[in-house]
């Protein structure tokens, strides 16, 4: 690793030091959807773009846009970012990594006098987590044009609707945006997350790419039994629905166990009545499935909805499913994530691909133009939590990756268009 390389991972940790100090919440970091900590972070951002060399805009959902022109104005653009918002008691580096990285690494090629031939445009996006509404990826959605009327009804905890606050963010006008750019002017969308996960640790590899975003399923389900005396009701005559439910789970867990790559989850269970000396007479619980192909997750899904008719049936219980999330696989671009395998042979010697469990800006970013990911190695694959942790080293890596990466991208599109 060069000098450069290494002052550079010095500069990006000192500015997501600087970012981990803009919160809402004193003594831990929370930044949501246009409170005075993401106004705050824009600005703060902002500077550092306008350093780069970048011009720099907020859009009317509260995005931060820099942008680096190239000398053709005909030219494509590229669009590389993450979210700027956080969860609750956050770390610093789940969502601002994506989008410091690509400014330290713009102004690392800008030392070095590389001029890219195609636009860049570093997003940092207002809104990923979904804490104050409810809702995930308003940012996003803004940028692509695809917010709808129905999300602008939802209120935070203090009765603010997102249509408010929108208003009173643009000085009291807003309208639903249009999106940022035709599909025909974009080369892609990469973004740059820690792994959240623990493979790349467990592989001892600083970088992975990432080859799809898992789809995902979430359901409420109510299992219903009859309530009654946990000593005078014998064993042949219960009805009893958290004991149907318990054999749910297991029988979830072995489906999810025996097919590659599924992972099914019930994370939240309630039992009524709820007492030492009642059988359950009904049960709430949470079920999340996720795979990175959509059929594989469809089939699971048949296999866990017989698991539950066939309990249901022989412990004469009723259930009813609710789906409260469904969302499709994104599948990468193939030709940026093979351009951004190259680069991380180059700098790692070898590269992993990986499926990204969770969400990300990508999901909605697919629906307007290619996207790729590169995935840096989080300490105990911990994430939003105050001990995130990723290390300068590793960040060095990264960065060169993005480097590598943007100047074998200018390559091939000055072979493509001349
Ligand atoms: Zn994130």
């Amino acid at each position: 690793m060069s000098s450069i390389k290494t002052n550079a991972a010095q500069l990006l940790v000192s500015m997501l030091d600087e970012l981990g100090h803009l919160t809402d919440e004193p003594g831990r970091l929370t930044r949501t959807f246009l409170s005075p900590a993401m106004q705050r972070a824009n600005r703060l951002v902002g500077d550092c773009m306008r350093a780069a060399g970048l011009q720099v805009r907020v859009d009317s959902v509260g995005n931060l846009i820099g942008r680096l022109e190239s000398p053709d104005p005909k030219a494509k653009t590229l669009l590389l970012g993450s979210h700027l918002d956080t969860v609750r008691d956050a770390g610093r580096f789940d969502g601002p990594l994506g989008v410091l990285l690509p400014i330290v690494a713009l102004a690392d090629l800008k030392v070095r006098g590389v001029e890219l031939p195609f636009h860049v445009e570093v997003l940092g996006f207002s809104e990923e987590e979904g804490v104050r509404f409810a809702s995930a990826y308003l940012g996003s959605e803004g940028y692509t044009g695809r917010l709808k009327p129905a999300t602008l009804a939802l209120r935070d905890a203090a009765g603010i609707s997102v249509g408010e606050a929108l208003e009173e963010f643009n000085g009291g006008k807003f309208s639903l945006p249009k999106p940022a750019h035709q599909r025909g002017d974009l080369l892609g969308y990469v973004e740059v997350h820690i792994e959240q996960g623990p493979v790349l640790e467990a592989k001892k590899l600083a970088v992975g790419v990432v080859s799809a975003i898992a789809g995902q399923s979430r359901f409420k389900l109510t299992w219903t039994g009859k309530a009654g005396h946990a000593g005078t009701t014998p064993m042949a005559l219960r009805r009893d629905a958290l004991a149907g439910a318990a054999e749910f789970i297991a029988g979830v867990e072995a489906i999810a166990r025996r097919m590659p790559g599924l992972v099914a989850t019930v994370g939240a269970l309630t039992v009524s009545p709820g007492a030492a000396n009642v059988i359950s007479g009904a049960v709430v619980h949470t079920l999340d499935v996720r795979h990175a192909d959509d059929r594989r997750r469809r089939s699971a899904l048949m296999a866990i909805g017989r698991l539950a008719t066939q309990i249901a049936g022989r412990r004469k219980l009723t259930r009813a499913w609710q789906r409260t999330q469904e969302n499709g696989a994104v599948a990468c671009s193939p030709s940026l994530t093979a351009r951004l395998e190259q680069s991380v042979k180059v700098v790692q010697g070898k590269s992993l691909s990986l499926v990204s469990g969770a969400g990300h800006d990508g999901v909605v970013m697919s629906t307007l133009t290619p996207v790729a990911m590169l995935f840096v190695r989080c300490r105990d694959g911990l994430s939003h939590h105050p001990d995130e942790y990723a290390s300068p080293k590793d960040l060095a890596v990264a960065l060169a990756v993005m480097t590598d990466f943007l100047r074998g991208l200018a390559t091939d599109y000055t072979d493509e268009h001349g």
